[in-house]
């Protein structure tokens, strides 16, 4: 059988790194910064990106490389850039291709830190954003596009708000107005949805998330589907001559690689921000039993949305999961499960829910989500605090709104504890 046809859950295991006779069966973690070469022709060669290779650690690395080729396997994409944190990867993905003077459409429903990147430090930068609401119809998010659009972004299943975005209307809008889509595929990961097959071109992860599941390591991850033709005169950055590489072009030297070959060498070699190894094998460890992971965060989560959406105490549920959500049909559509995040709102509204959080024992209160642990975090005053009201209500982030990140505990425990703080929150 052909290693590429290996299923999902072979390639979580099995890609990225094949040792040779002799060598380490699991991925050796490289703490090298530099690489030894025997001429000096061999490391021009490599500063001129004729031969592969690795040259220094602020661009590539072995360990992180077998991280980046696993990735890459698993999203179906021709080449992965692994970046120091989530946040990374959203400004890199833009900036590969956007500068001053150029605009990006992006949905409202972002995590609380993309917003602030776009709306803030890349809006310095020169970069303008236009936020649209991911649920208006095409001709309405069409509206926004402008000559210097350079890219449409939206989350598959987005943070917090749980809401699933329509990828076939959106990558058709992306194709119609000739930019690239890129989403954030960081909730479903790579074994709950591969947007690449509804039409995405780049796709980004905070690895810190489930890939590495279990709260050890910030990262991030771009994906480059291949699939987008950057020749088509919006990108001369891609597709003419680099002053920075003797002239080399892209497009004609790395072909559908291109995006993702510029990334590195220019974005990471200017501004570093590569992984680290350590982070690199912490990631990979994680992907190893990312589909087994992922299947009982989606079950136990099922659970205790249904037990949530039975319970008097509680104002209401969001998990597109349920089969009376608004996002069911879409999670249905492109979702193989839906993660083991969902959020919910106690009656009494905010100091309701925020009583109930302070009675929790099992599940913690953490900036983090998704990982093997369950914690419960509440946006509006923690992730989205910078936010004002109204860009928090465009996010989908209400005042009572609790996330949960439902872990892999037992799930009868887990809705135990919901019990006992509700009990206290309430009485
Ligand atoms: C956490 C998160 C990010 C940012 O990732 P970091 O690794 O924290 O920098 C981006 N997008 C989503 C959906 C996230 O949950």
């Amino acid at each position: 059988m052909d290693k590429k046809d290996w299923g999902f859950e072979t390639r979580t295991i099995q890609a990225g790194y094949e040792p040779k006779n002799g060598e380490p069966r699991v991925l050796p973690i490289v703490q090298s910064t530099t690489y030894a070469y025997d001429t000096a022709q061999a490391v021009a060669d490599l500063f001129d990106l004729k031969v592969e290779g690795h040259m220094y650690s602020r661009i590539s690395n072995p360990t992180v490389d077998a991280f980046e080729k696993k990735m890459a396997s698993l999203e179906g994409g021709v080449g992965a850039l692994a970046t120091s944190a989530g946040q990374t990867a959203s400004a890199f993905a833009i900036m590969n291709i956007a500068g001053t003077g150029q605009h990006v459409v992006a949905s409202t429903k972002l995590y609380g830190g993309t917003f602030n990147l776009f709306e803030h430090t890349l809006r310095k930068l020169g970069i303008d954003f236009t936020f649209v609401d991911q649920n208006a119809s095409a001709e309405e998010i069409k509206a926004a596009f402008r000559p210097e659009t350079r890219a449409l972004f939206g989350e598959v299943l987005t943070n917090p708000g749980t809401e699933v975005l329509d990828l076939d209307k959106f990558s058709a809008i992306a194709k119609e107005m000739d930019v690239p889509l890129i989403v954030d595929n960081t909730f479903p990961t790579p074994y709950f949805c591969n947007p690449i097959q509804h039409g995405a071109n780049i796709v980004i992860h905070s690895a810190t998330k489930y890939i590495d599941g279990h709260a050890t390591s910030v990262g991030g991850v771009i994906v480059d589907g291949g699939n987008f033709n950057w020749a088509n005169g919006k990108y001369p950055e891609l597709s003419e001559p680099d002053p920075s590489y003797h002239g080399l072009s892209y497009t004609e030297t790395f072909g559908e690689a291109a995006y993702i070959v510029k990334a590195r060498v220019q974005l990471t070699r200017d501004f570093g921000a590569y992984m680290a190894p350590q982070n690199a094998w912490l990631c990979n460890l994680g992907l190893e039993t990312l589909h087994v992971r992922m299947d009982r965060h989606a079950e136990n989560a099922l659970k205790v949305a249904k037990w949530l959406e039975a319970d008097d105490r509680v104002a209401w549920v969001k998990y597109p999961g349920l089969e009376g959500d608004e996002d069911y049909k879409n999670a249905k559509k492109y979702l193989r499960g839906c993660s083991g995040v969902l959020t919910f709102g106690v009656k009494g509204g905010r100091a309701a829910s925020e009583a109930m959080m302070d009675a929790l024992e099992l599940a913690t209160i953490q900036v983090h989500v998704a990982d093997i642990r369950t914690c419960v975090l509440h946006p509006a005053s923690m992730t989205h605090r910078q936010l004002n009201d109204e860009q928090q209500k465009a996010c989908g982030v209400l005042p009572d709104l609790v996330r949960v990140s439902v872990g892999l505990e037992k799930a009868e425990d887990i809705i135990a504890d919901f019990d006992q703080a509700l009990k206290a929150a309430t009485k």
